[in-house]
């Protein structure tokens, strides 16, 4: 579930299972359904984050 959130004063949301914050609603579902799928985030998705978590919960891939 994608929870919405701040940072920096601008909404962000947010990927349930790696913790990446996406200005739209719509990235962070995708990146969600990506990270349930894949079980690691996709690189074209988290690159449109606004958000990184310090600790992210999921590795990137090499
Ligand atoms: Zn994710």
């Amino acid at each position: 579930m994608v929870t919405e959130s701040a940072h920096e004063g601008k909404p962000v949301f947010l990927c349930d299972i790696c913790g990446f914050g996406y200005e739209e609603r719509k990235t962070a579902e995708e990146c969600e359904d990506y990270c349930r799928t894949y079980n690691s985030c996709s690189i074209k998705i988290t690159e449109k984050a606004v958000y990184i978590p310090e600790k992210p919960k999921i590795k990137e891939p090499e």
